[in-house]
């Protein structure tokens, strides 16, 4: 079955995204702002929460639609809120761990949720 959205849907999640590209220009860019984040630090911080905040925009409102077919990935779920959790990858580093055998070492899987600004493990299906 071929899903997509109606053009009514469609344009009320412009409509949607749009309003929060453009709170995020003024969060950025709007008056005050130049004087306001005023560091690397400060922007970086700024420009981050805004795309964190329409990322997780973008992938909750595209897993709704993955609901009632029941493709959502339980693991990515964020503890904290039930948003969803971005991979960290890249972050992954191998740790160590010293067991009676010797140690070894092994990657851990974990997200970071954007609206928290928590990274968390997951914690396998729900039983
Ligand atoms: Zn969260």
């Amino acid at each position: 079955m071929v899903r997509q959205l109606s053009l009514e849907e469609k344009a009320a999640l412009k409509m949607e995204l749009f309003q929060k590209v453009e709170n995020g220009f003024e969060q950025m860019f709007g008056d005050g702002k130049l004087d306001a984040l005023r560091t690397f630090v400060q922007k970086d911080d700024q420009a981050g929460q805004i795309v964190d905040e329409i990322w997780q925009w973008m992938m909750e409102k595209h897993i709704e639609k993955d609901e009632q077919t029941d493709l959502v990935e339980t693991k990515r779920m964020c503890p904290f809120c039930g948003g969803i959790g971005k991979s960290r990858e890249e972050d992954n580093d191998p740790r160590g761990i010293v067991g009676t055998q010797g140690s070894v070492s092994f990657k851990r899987e974990s997200f970071y949720c954007g609206r928290c600004r928590k990274v968390f493990f997951p914690s396998g299906p729900k039983a």
